[in-house]
């Protein structure tokens, strides 16, 4: 049994409540410092699911842009960030892209697409 509490800064809005997590055995117990639920859910999704938006760049064949910037348009776990930028290093893109278009559907099975940021020739 191990108890602690995790200072954390709640992200969700620009008032960046200070919050106090309460973690038994991986799990949060309580929440404090939170001015919303918002903060809670927040807690709890960053304790026991972190996940984050994975920005990067693929390659390009043939486009004059040869470094093309992407992002993934939901967070995928954190502990899945290693594996989805060796990836990344494997794809090459070979047609004109649109800023926001899909490069890979449902990218390594995680339900996200990996999208664009950029428009390519
Ligand atoms: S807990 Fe609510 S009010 Fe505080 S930073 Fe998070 S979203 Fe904003």
């Amino acid at each position: 049994m191990t108890k602690v509490t995790k200072k954390l800064t709640c992200i969700e809005c620009p008032k960046g409540c200070r919050l106090a997590v309460d973690v038994d055995n991986g799990k949060v117990v309580k929440v404090a410092g939170n001015e919303c639920p918002k903060g809670e859910k927040y807690a709890i999704s960053e304790i026991e699911n972190p996940a984050r938006i994975l920005t990067s760049a693929v390659l390009s064949q043939g486009l004059a842009l040869k470094m093309i910037p992407v992002r993934t348009d939901n967070p995928i776990p954190k502990s899945r960030i290693f594996e989805a930028m060796a990836e990344i290093k494997k794809i090459r893109v070979k047609k004109s892209l649109k800023t926001s278009d899909i490069i890979v559907e449902n990218f390594m099975g995680l339900g996200v697409d990996l999208i664009a940021t950029r428009k390519a020739k």
